[in-house]
């Protein structure tokens, strides 16, 4: 799904701008279009995107092999209570579709030993050592239930009454925000439930030690029976969709430009700022009033020459968040090799480092017209390490998104490890493709942010959105958001902005 090149320098209004927009992930070209939905002359904004695509951490992808289905490498669903992500779809007349994780006929398989979601319920025996008030419990029961013990009132919590009661909880004495979120746990829960939680729940940055009570905002989330939906035709569809009614309205947006230098009129003297950008053709000045940076924390700190964001105090408030992360790889096949076990869709979960294996192309309502079949295997830390040091086994060089050999090393382990999980008599057939995406890599430093031990999120946030007293900079996008590792995340927080700067009421 190729994105749009709309880098037409006839369409450039000259070298001064209103608005620079550094980033076309969907938090910068959201920032752009609703700007020019405030009313902001279309010439005075442009987009200014490092890479040759628009959409950054969305990356929809169709596979050799297959056609209509969209090969997740970036985010891949959203939530039912998401609502600007809901409403932009809708706007764009993207067509949205049931997302599902996980049902009773889900796999787990770990030490050694497979077994079914549903065989929980059923008071079958499980490798884990659990404690007889913890027996029976999913993995995302059993983080309710520790979350329970600090607020026994979550199930009827709304999350707005989350973001008020987050400031005020304790425990032990202890505001919620002091503590990590691994420990909350481990407070609760035996060691051998927080092994079973961190194996089951697939993401071990879920449960490592961020702050729990931005983390249990996400908890707040899932009990409050959200539902998961994705977009038809792959999340970055709504990336396209907002680049193209930018460029559309008048707007320009430029490819291949990554900002290694940014001056503000305290430097430049003339009142605007100055960005420098490298592109094919060799650097190029651009001056702008005003600055939104809608980059993740890594893509930031990689910006070689900015005095104002390398200055203790701002580069301490970036430092809020730790970057988290993942590593996704798809396989694509004629048939799907599930099916003889009574799956259809979703996931299965293990304790082996390709640690999540999600099925496409047989859900109930499966794109009309789309060929082929998907399997992703999806993993963060450490077993990150594992795969991405067969890549370099195969491809020393590589970064970034790669194609690999379907009987190369990655592919061939991969196979192994879905035989099994699954318990296949037979190795799986060999793919028609494959593809690696490792999103720790630069520009991204990883997948997803979270907010770390200690820190009040909701000043920060403000803070962030305008770091430098006195400078028109600002800043967007999921880092620093109350959605972490949510496409909703970064759209909140270009709203936000959006909203200081036109003194609009919030859309
Ligand atoms: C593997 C994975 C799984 C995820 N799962 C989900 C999910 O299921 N649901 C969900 O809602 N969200 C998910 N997310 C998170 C979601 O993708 C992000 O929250 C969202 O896309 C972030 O948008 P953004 O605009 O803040 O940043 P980004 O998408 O990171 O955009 C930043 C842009 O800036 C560009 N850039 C970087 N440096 C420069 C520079 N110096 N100059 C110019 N441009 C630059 C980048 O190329 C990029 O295009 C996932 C992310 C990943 C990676």
């Amino acid at each position: 799904m190729p994105a749009m090149n709309s880098n037409d320098p006839s369409r450039s209004t000259g070298d001064t701008l209103d608005t620079a927009i550094v980033g076309a992930g969907v938090g910068g070209l959201y920032a752009a279009w609703r700007l020019l939905g405030c009313g902001q002359p279309p010439g005075g904004i442009a987009v200014f995107e490092a890479s040759a695509r628009v959409g950054g951490r969305l990356f929809s992808v169709t596979m050799p092999g297959t056609t209509g289905l969209a090969a997740e490498f970036g985010g891949m669903r959203f939530l039912s209570s998401h609502t600007l992500i809901t409403s932009l779809a809708a706007k764009f007349g993207l067509k949205i579709r049931e997302f599902t994780t996980g049902n009773s006929e889900s796999i787990f398989y770990s030490r050694g030993k497979q077994w079914r979601a549903g065989d929980i319920a059923k008071k079958q025996p499980l490798p884990y050592s659990l404690r007889p008030d913890e027996l029976y419990l999913d993995p995302f029961e059993l983080i309710v239930k520790a979350v329970q013990r600090v607020m026994p009132s979550m199930k009827h919590l709304s999350p707005d009454d989350w973001v008020k009661m987050k400031e005020s909880l304790t425990l032990d004495g202890f505001p919620l925000i002091d503590w990590g979120f691994r420990n909350l746990l481990g407070r609760f829960l035996s060691d051998e439930a927080l092994q079973f939680i961190e194996m089951g729940i697939g993401y071990s940055a879920v449960v490592s030690n961020w702050n729990a009570a931005d983390a249990l905002s996400l908890v707040v989330e899932y009990t409050n029976s959200a539902t998961e939906k994705t977009l038809v035709d792959g999340m970055q569809a709504l990336p396209n969709a907002l680049a193209a009614a930018i460029v559309r309205e008048g707007s320009t947006l430029y490819h291949q430009h990554r900002l290694v230098s940014l001056r503000g009129p305290a430097q430049t003297g003339d009142g605007l700022h100055e960005l420098v950008f490298a592109t094919p053709e060799g650097p190029r000045a651009v001056r702008a009033r005003r600055v939104v940076l809608a980059l993740p924390r890594r893509a930031i700190e990689l910006i070689g020459d900015c005095a104002a964001l390398k200055e203790p105090r701002v580069a301490a408030l970036l430092a809020t968040v730790t970057p988290r992360p993942l590593g996704k790889v798809f396989v694509a096949h004629e048939q799907p090799w599930w099916r003889p076990l009574g799956l259809t869709s979703g996931r299965a979960t293990t304790d082996l480092p390709i640690r999540q294996i999600y099925y496409f192309g047989t859900e109930p309502d499966r794109p009309a017209g789309a060929t082929g079949h998907l399997t992703m295997g999806y993993f963060d830390h450490p077993q990150l390490d594992y795969w991405a040091g067969l890549r370099r086994l195969e491809q020393p060089a590589a970064s970034g998104f790669t194609v690999l050999d379907p009987d190369g090393p990655v592919a061939t382990e991969v196979r192994r490890q879905i035989g099994v999980v699954h318990g296949l008599d037979q190795p799986m057939p060999a793919p028609l493709s494959v593809g690696f995406m490792n999103w720790e890599e630069d520009p991204y430093g990883g997948a997803w942010h979270t907010w770390n031990q200690g820190v009040k999120s909701w000043e920060l946030m403000k803070t962030i959105a305008a770091p430098v007293p006195g400078m028109a900079l600002h800043i967007v996008g999921e880092a620093w958001s109350t959605n972490q590792g949510w496409v909703e995340g970064a759209l909140e927080t270009a709203e936000a902005v959006v909203g200081t700067l036109t003194r609009i009421p919030a859309n």
